[in-house]
C-alpha cells in the first residue's frame, strides 16, 4: 500500500474532475453489462495502492449519514441518550432528511493517527465507504461522482474504469 498524498490528489482532481464527471454521466446512461464484475476486478488493485490510514479525507471533509440504528448504537457506546447525542453532534441540513455531523473533521477522528475512536460501532455508511463494489454499481454512480473530489480510492477506481470502458 502506498501513502496517500492529499496535496497531489487535489491537484489531479482540479485537472481531471470534469472529464471524470463526463465519463460517469455517460456510464450511468450506458452501463456495460459487466459493470459490476469490472468493479470487482478493479477494486483489489485500488485497495492495494491506497493506505486509508495516511488519508482519512472522508472523515475530515465529508459527513456520514447516521441512521436511527447508528445513533442508538453509537450513543450507547459513548454513554449518551440518542437525544443527547443528536443535540451535541448532529444536525439535519435544510432540504435534507438525514442526520449528519455538525463538525468537520468528524468528532470521532483522532487527527494525529487518523484512527476512528468508535471504529467497532461506526455508522454503517462509514463501514461501507466508498461503496466501490456495491451492487448495482450503476445505482452508485451519482455517489462516486460526488466522492471523486474527496476520496483518492474512488478517484483511482474511476481512472481505471476509464481505461477499461470505452464510451
Ligand atoms: S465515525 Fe469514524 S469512520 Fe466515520 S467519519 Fe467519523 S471518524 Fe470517520
Ligand atoms: S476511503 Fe477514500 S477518502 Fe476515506 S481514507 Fe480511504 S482513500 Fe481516503
Amino acid at each position: 500500500m502506498l501513502p496517500v498524498n492529499l496535496r497531489s490528489f487535489r491537484t489531479k482532481v482540479r485537472h481531471h474532475k470534469q472529464a471524470m464527471i463526463n465519463f460517469l454521466q455517460k456510464l450511468e446512461q450506458q452501463p456495460p453489462k459487466n459493470l459490476d464484475k469490472l468493479a470487482e476486478e478493479i477494486a483489489p488493485a485500488v485497495w492495494k495502492a491506497t493506505d486509508c490510514l495516511t488519508c482519512a479525507n472522508c472523515c475530515k471533509r465529508m459527513s456520514p449519514t447516521f441512521t436511527a440504528k447508528d445513533i442508538k448504537r453509537i450513543a450507547a457506546y459513548v454513554g449518551m441518550t440518542p437525544k443527547e447525542f443528536k443535540a451535541k453532534w448532529l444536525w439535519v441540513p435544510p432540504d435534507d432528511k438525514d442526520w449528519l455531523n455538525r463538525n468537520q473533521p468528524c468528532q470521532f477522528l483522532d487527527v494525529r493517527t487518523n484512527l476512528c475512536s468508535i471504529y467497532e460501532v461506526r455508522p454503517a455508511d462509514c463501514a461501507g465507504f466508498p461503496h466501490l463494489t456495491k451492487k448495482k454499481m450503476v445505482e452508485y454512480i451519482h455517489v462516486h461522482q460526488q466522492n471523486i473530489t474527496y476520496c483518492p480510492a474512488t478517484y483511482m477506481m474511476v481512472e481505471k474504469l476509464m481505461v477499461r470502458v470505452a464510451l
